[in-house]
């Protein structure tokens, strides 16, 4: 999402006549933060700190503050941070302009004309903003608001300028992505829409959540070649009583029985997740349960945090019982596990044909390129027959091997 809002900023910067720079040479540095945990925040204002040095070599350096830290933290980044020049949040960046160019004022321009917001083969598509669902211990509801879901028709056109640009891969993105409607329109009405638009070769999304599975999206993904068999599908727990507390709006079972729907359909389907280790009052059995969780479920991969109290959500006002060590050593034990079957379903792969989006060159070695199976596992490949290799290619290879946990492939014959 940050990747996505980023890259409309540029857009809009661009439009208003600023070009991309160096660093060292810069007349404007925007930061987009994030503050979903403690530590994204620290992380960002350790980043802008190192950024004093440049305003001290050019006096005419503006610096400023975007996202969701400056809605979160507002004024007080002053206090932190007083060598910067403005502070942005969200929704306020219709203001940018105005802030950069002290006169004219410029408008934001609409969605869609952000269609160039693509690296040449794959483009993020936002079709949600905000959220609506209050998950006890999630802070984005607060610095993004309420959900807004973007017109159909809007995100098809962008959706074909990028075609006509050489797109053929799409993420439609949202916190809960898959509640999506819009006059009558679900989210598997869109789905349709945009796997039947002319040039789109694969289309994923992100992130859905468990209790928008209708059966009328179930039917699509699993008949629809054009979407990708792989979902982002955070699970937060494996208990039901944390998952509870948590106000998930889902059970175990619920989310397994997605989990085994997707695999009955294809066992190689690519399931990955979010794990929140340590959270208020979470007990040794409950924290047993996450890890049963990730044996039964059987991840691809997953992103995994200790929990992190963030002022102001319902979960930051209950008693922590554990301290930093112990969710740590929680977080630890759960990383150990998910290694071990991230390993296991790479190996699973070995001797598919699998037909690779291709990236960019290997850093390494420029005969082989880096690219993405379907099922969206990162696999490096020789493509010493191919003589014009470029991003956005599909070719067809066989999985011959694991390598860490990266595949690599052979041009199939
Ligand atoms: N909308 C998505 C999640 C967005 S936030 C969903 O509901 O599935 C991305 C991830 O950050 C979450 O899935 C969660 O695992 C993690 N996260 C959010 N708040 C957190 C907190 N307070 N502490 C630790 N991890 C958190
Ligand atoms: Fe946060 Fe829950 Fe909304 Fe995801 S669904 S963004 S975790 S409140």
């Amino acid at each position: 999402m940050n990747e996505y809002d980023s890259a409309r900023l540029a857009a809009v910067l661009e439009l208003h006549g600023l070009i991309p720079a160096i660093i060292e040479k810069a007349d404007v540095i925007l930061v987009n933060t994030c503050s979903v945990r403690a530590k994204a925040e620290e992380n960002a204002i350790a980043r802008i700190k190192g950024l004093k040095r440049f305003k001290i070599e050019n006096e005419k350096l503006k610096i400023g503050i975007l996202g969701c830290m400056a809605k979160n933290r507002g004024e007080s980044l002053f206090k932190d941070l007083p060598f910067i020049d403005f502070i942005l949040a969200p929704d306020e960046y219709q203001k940018l302009p105005e802030i950069l160019h002290p006169t004219p004022y410029f408008p934001l321009p609409a969605f869609q004309e952000f269609a160039k917001l693509t690296n040449n083969h794959s483009a993020f598509i936002a079709i949600q903003s905000g959220c609506n669902m209050r998950c006890s211990y999630c802070i984005v509801p607060y610095v993004r608001g309420r959900e807004q879901y973007r017109e159909s028709g809007s995100v098809l056109q962008e959706i074909e300028e990028a075609v006509a640009k050489g797109v053929s891969e799409f993420t439609l993105l949202g916190q809960t992505v898959n509640g999506y409607r819009f006059k009558g329109l679900s989210f598997a009405g869109l789905l349709r829409q945009v796997a039947d638009t002319k040039g789109v070769e694969r289309i994923r999304f992100m992130s859905p959540h468990p209790k928008h599975y209708t059966g009328e999206l179930m039917e699509i993904l699993l008949s629809e070649p054009k979407i990708a068999p792989h979902v982002h599908l955070p699970v937060q727990s494996g208990s039901n009583s944390v998952l509870k507390k948590m106000r998930r709006q889902y059970t175990r079972e619920n989310y397994l029985s997605i989990v085994e729907a997707l695999r009955f359909s294809n066992p190689l389907y690519g399931i990955t997740t979010d794990i929140i280790c340590g959270y208020p009052g979470e007990t040794e059995e409950e924290f047993e349960e996450t890890l049963s969780l990730l044996q039964e479920a059987q991840f691809d991969s997953a992103f995994m945090f200790a929990y992190s109290p963030r002022e102001g959500t319902p979960a930051a006002s209950e008693k922590e019982f554990l301290n930093e060590e112990q969710k740590k050593a929680r977080l630890q034990k759960t990383i150990d596990l998910q290694n071990s079957i991230t390993l296991k379903r790479a190996k699973l792969m070995i001797g598919q044909s699998e037909k690779i989006l291709l990236e960019k060159p290997s850093r390494k070695n420029p005969s082989e390129w880096v690219g993405k199976t379907g099922n969206f596992k990162k696999v490096v490949i020789d493509i010493g027959a191919i003589p014009h290799c470029s991003p956005g290619m599909y070719i067809d290879c066989v999985i011959e091997g694991v390598k860490g946990h990266t595949l690599r492939g052979k041009l199939s014959a």
